[in-house]
């Protein structure tokens, strides 16, 4: 910063030049975002200065922060749906409006933890969680930030979790299971039925990570169990900002029961409301109404279309490679394709330095990673795969 300030014209070109190295999603194919719609852009503007963190001073952003949460709980199935008013929380399907995945797996994680280690009086030893080897690296920082063990259960051949390892995992100090539906690397699905069974059995939490899925399962032709219809799912994430459409930070966090918001209490003496549940203390009601706006816009049927498109682009760049000799790992369950190329790393960095391609690599087995979102079109599946074959051949 300068002792004397620039001048706006000054500003906004130093800011076109940096926004000119920002992609724009064109030639993207390794990202779990995607443009925010207009809508949802224009609501945010609104609201920009709406802090949901000082709930009293912004009853209107915190009102559309609750009817998301209600539209949200009412896609997943959720019996009744509501968020606290400030300092309590009356009916049974709780949850609040996160800054994405990270925040929720990491509150999930403290609400079983607070629970139990407040139920069991003399809980001793280090309290454990079993997630899927696929989990997303953001239950590395719960291990790290909570004192809790991260164990990890095996995947079977379709990368789903292998539930005989989660059984194997289980001691007494087990507290819950996650499990993911919808994994970032492959875009496949846990049974979560089984785990569901698993955990009634232990009297255990079951956290499913749908913050990829959660805008997707409910509107794929084949069903997939994953919500609080399982009977166990005690809580899910689910990202507004992936292919919800919104913009960026919205993610969410859903509880079963009041109990687990209860337990993440913190009390707030000086601000206009008594307690606060969630990790971040000032939080954007911009992205609140960004959500509300592009959920009320789209309905059930715009979202429908979003994921039928991003379905047909998953088929076709299946159905190509496949042509042109690259096996998907698996048959994509999702928008996500994992294509068996030789030398994937260096395909990579070959397809980014040559033609501008920006794609990722599974970690075990090593794979070219696509995503296939909203901002990507049949013709650029078409130039991904001749781009591929040219760098392949060499
Ligand atoms: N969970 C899953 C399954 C994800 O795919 C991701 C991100 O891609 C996250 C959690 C983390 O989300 P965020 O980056 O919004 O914190």
């Amino acid at each position: 910063m300068n002792e004397k300030g620039l001048s706006e014209k000054e500003i906004f070109s130093y800011l076109e030049d940096a926004k000119s190295e920002d992609t724009n999603y064109h030639r993207v194919l390794s990202s779990m975002c995607t443009h925010p719609h207009k809508i949802a852009i224009e609501a945010n503007r609104l609201f920009i200065e709406a802090n949901l963190g000082d709930l009293g001073l912004f009853f209107g952003a915190h009102r559309l922060e609750k009817e998301v949460v209600r539209m949200l709980g009412k896609l997943l199935h959720a019996p009744s749906t509501d968020i606290p008013s400030g300092d309590s929380c009356e009916s049974s399907v709780c949850g609040y409006l996160t800054t994405g995945g990270t925040e929720s797996n990491i509150q999930a994680v403290r609400g079983m933890k607070n629970l139990v280690t407040a139920g069991k009086k003399g809980f001793e030893g280090i309290p454990n969680v079993i997630i899927p080897e696929s989990a997303h690296f953001s239950f590395d920082k719960v291990a790290d930030m909570m004192g809790i063990e991260v164990r990890r259960a095996a995947l079977d051949s379709e990368f789903r979790v292998d539930l005989a390892s989660v059984e194997e995992l289980i001691n007494q100090n087990t507290i819950g299971l996650v499990g993911i539906a919808g994994n970032t690397e492959f875009g496949q699905i846990d049974p979560i039925d089984k785990l569901s069974e698993i955990a009634l059995e232990n009297e255990i939490f079951l956290h499913v990570d749908a913050a990829f899925g959660g805008f997707v399962i409910p509107f794929l032709e084949k069903p997939h169990p994953f919500d609080f219809e399982v009977p166990g799912v005690t809580s899910i994430a689910i990202d507004p900002h992936k292919m919800g459409l919104s913009t960026i930070p919205s993610g969410a966090l859903l509880f079963r029961s009041p109990s687990f918001l209860d337990s993440l209490k913190v009390s707030t003496p000086y601000l206009t409301t008594k307690a606060q549940f969630t990790l971040t203390g000032t939080r954007s009601g911009a992205s609140a109404a960004a959500t509300y706006a592009v959920m009320k816009y789209l309905g059930y049927e715009g979202y429908r279309k979003n994921v039928q498109h991003c379905m047909q682009l998953t088929s076709k760049m299946v159905t190509e490679a496949r042509k042109a000799g690259f096996e998907p790992l698996i048959e994509p369950v999702m928008n996500v394709v994992a294509l068996k190329v030789p030398n994937p790393d260096l395909v990579r960095i070959q397809l980014l330095k040559r033609f501008g391609w920006n794609v990722s690599i599974t970690r075990t087995p090593r794979a070219l990673r696509l995503v296939l979102m909203p901002h990507n079109s049949p013709e650029d599946i078409d130039a991904f795969l001749e781009d591929l074959k040219k760098v392949t051949a060499e």
